[in-house]
C-alpha cells in the first residue's frame, strides 16, 4: 500500500536538504526551523489521517492509475462521490489544524493537467498525457507532496508577457534542448513549497499566439539546481520564535508562503506536459482554478469551524453565552460557514467526467463557492471580534503572565467566568486573534481573497458560465414575447 505516515513523510522531506532565505539568513534544516515546523506538521497531518482507523476510509482510496490504495490527496477523481469526499476530507483537515494544510494544490493541479494533456494530445498529436500518467503513478506510489505553482509575478499588469521590461516576470521557456527545456522566472505565494517533494509548474493565464514560450507546464523536484526560496513574512510571525508559546495562538500548526525563483532550471523532456500549446493554456488555468475554488469550500469551512468554536467558547468564558444577541451572532457565523461548505459540496455533486475520464467540478458553482469565500470569512472574523471583545487586541504577553508580579495582576484582572482558568481564556483569545489578525489570518483572510484568484476572476467565470441568454429566452417564453 502506497501510504506513508506523518513521520515517514517528515523524514523524506528532511532528506531533500532544502535551503531558503529566512529573514535575512540562508537557512538549512528547515523542518526543524521554528517558523517552518508548524506548517510541516499541518502537511504531516494529512498523512497520519490516512493511517488513523477513524479517518482512513475518507483519506484512502483505490487508484485506477497505480492500481493500489493511495492517499486521497494524490487521487484522480473518478466520480462525483470522489469530489464530494475530497471536500469532506478538506473540512476535516481544516478543523483539526486551523490552518492551510497545503497539499490540495498539487492534487488540483494533477487533476487539471490529467484532463488537459489528454485533450491537447488529441488535437496536436503530442504525448503529454502518457508522460503525465507515468509521472503521477510514481507520485501515488511514493505518496509524495506536490506543490502546484501557478502565480507569476506579472510585473506591469497592463502589459502582456512579451511586453514586460523583463521577460522573466512571467515564467518562461528560456531554452529548448534536445533532451528538455530550461525555464526561468518565479512563482509567488507558494504555501506548501518548502514542505513538498515536487513542483508542478503551470502558466498563470491564457496565453495567445506569439506567447508560446510562456505556455509551459512541467514538473521539477523541489531541490533542483537553480531553484531558490525566499521566505515570506506573516503578521506576528516572530512570536513562533519566542520562549512562551501561548502568544502564537495556534500552538501546533501554522502556515507560510515563499517566493520561488527558477534561475535557469533544466526540465527533462519526460517531465514536460505543455511546451508552447497556447490554445490549451487557458483551459489548464480554468480547470486548476475551479478545482482549487472547490477546495476552499472544504478547507475554509473547516477553519471557520475553529473560529466558530473559539467564539462560542469565549462567550462562555466571558459569561455572555446566554445573551440573545451573542447567540444570534454565532448562528449567523454558522450560516455563513455552512453556505461556504454547501457550495463546495454542490459543485462537487454536480461535477462531470472529462474526456480523459477523471471528474471535473461544476465550474459555475465552484466559482460561486470561491466568491463567497472572498467575503464570508471576513464577516465571520468581524463577528468573532465583536463577541470576543477588545482584549484580542490589547492582552498582555505570555512572558508577563509568567512574571511573578505582573502575572498575579493578570490572573486577578483578566479573570471572568469562574468556571474557567484565566490562562485558558487567554489561549482562546489568542487563537481568535491568530485567525482574524495574526499569522493565521494570512491563510484565513488574505488567502480567501486572493488564493485561486481574486474575486474579479470568479465574477468573469460566473458571467461566462451562467448562460444569461437562456434565462432571457425562458422569460420571453413565459411572457409570450416574440
Ligand atoms: Fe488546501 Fe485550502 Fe491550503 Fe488551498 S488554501 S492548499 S485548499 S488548505
Amino acid at each position: 500500500m502506497a501510504i506513508k505516515s506523518g513521520r515517514e513523510y517528515k523524514e523524506s522531506i528532511k532528506k531533500l536538504n532544502l535551503k531558503a532565505n529566512v529573514m535575512g539568513q540562508k537557512t538549512g534544516d528547515l523542518p526543524e526551523h521554528e517558523l517552518v515546523e508548524p506548517s510541516q506538521k499541518a502537511v504531516a497531518f494529512t498523512f497520519d489521517a490516512a493511517k488513523n482507523n477513524e479517518t482512513k476510509n475518507l483519506f484512502c482510496v483505490e487508484s485506477t492509475l497505480c492500481k493500489d490504495v493511495v492517499n486521497r490527496f494524490t487521487h484522480l477523481h473518478q466520480s462525483t462521490d470522489d469530489l464530494v469526499n475530497k471536500v469532506k476530507m478538506q473540512r476535516y483537515c481544516g478543523v483539526k489544524t486551523g490552518c492551510c494544510f497545503q497539499r490540495c494544490v498539487g492534487l488540483d493541479a494533477a487533476n487539471a493537467i490529467f484532463s488537459t494533456t489528454y485533450e491537447c494530445d488529441q488535437k496536436h498529436g503530442t504525448n503529454y498525457h502518457e508522460r503525465f500518467k507515468d509521472y503521477w503513478t510514481w507520485i501515488q506510489q511514493e505518496d509524495l507532496v506536490v506543490d502546484g505553482a501557478m502565480t507569476d509575478p506579472k510585473g506591469d499588469r497592463g502589459k502582456r508577457p512579451a511586453d514586460q521590461a523583463d521577460p522573466d516576470l512571467f515564467l518562461r521557456i528560456k531554452e529548448r534542448r534536445v533532451d528538455g527545456i530550461v525555464i526561468s522566472g518565479a512563482k509567488l505565494h507558494q504555501t506548501g513549497m518548502l514542505n513538498s517533494h515536487e513542483i508542478l509548474v503551470m502558466p498563470t493565464l491564457t496565453m495567445r499566439p506569439g506567447e508560446e514560450l510562456w505556455a509551459v507546464c512541467c514538473a521539477v523536484p523541489t531541490n533542483s539546481k537553480g531553484i531558490h526560496y525566499i521566505y515570506g513574512r506573516q503578521t506576528s510571525d516572530t512570536r513562533k520564535l519566542e520562549e512562551y508559546k501561548l502568544d502564537v495562538g495556534n500552538p501546533v500548526y501554522g502556515g507560510q508562503e515563499v517566493m520561488t525563483v527558477f534561475d535557469d532550471v533544466f526540465v527533462p523532456k519526460e517531465r514536460v506536459f505543455m511546451d508552447g500549446e497556447v490554445d490549451f493554456s487557458g483551459l489548464l488555468v480554468e480547470r486548476f482554478a475551479s478545482y482549487h475554488r472547490q477546495s476552499y469550500g472544504g478547507c475554509k469551512a473547516g477553519v471557520g469551524d475553529v473560529l466558530i468554536g473559539a467564539t462560542a467558547l469565549i462567550a462562555k468564558m466571558n459569561g455572555v453565552a446566554k445573551a440573545s444577541h451573542i447567540k444570534d451572532k454565532i448562528v449567523e457565523m454558522i450560516h455563513l460557514n455552512e453556505t461556504i461548505y454547501s457550495c463546495g459540496i454542490a459543485c462537487s455533486a454536480t461535477g462531470a467526467a472529462t474526456a480523459a475520464g477523471n471528474f471535473q467540478v461544476n465550474l459555475l458553482l465552484a466559482n460561486v463557492c470561491k466568491l463567497n469565500v472572498t467575503r464570508f470569512p471576513y464577516e465571520l472574523s468581524r463577528l468573532a471580534t465583536d463577541v470576543a471583545g477588545g482584549l484580542i487586541g490589547t492582552m498582555p504577553s505570555a512572558a508577563d503572565f509568567e512574571d511573578p508580579v505582573a502575572g498575579a495582576y493578570i490572573r486577578k484582572y483578566l479573570a471572568a467566568n469562574p468556571e474557567y482558568e484565566t490562562v485558558d481564556r487567554m489561549k482562546v483569545l489568542r487563537l481568535i486573534e491568530n485567525l482574524v489578525a495574526g499569522a493565521g489570518a494570512v491563510g484565513y483572510l488574505i488567502e480567501s481573497m486572493h488564493g485561486a484568484g481574486p474575486p474579479t476572476a470568479q465574477r468573469i467565470m460566473i458571467s461566462r458560465q451562467a448562460n444569461i441568454e437562456e434565462k432571457v429566452t425562458r422569460v420571453k417564453e413565459l411572457l409570450n414575447i416574440d
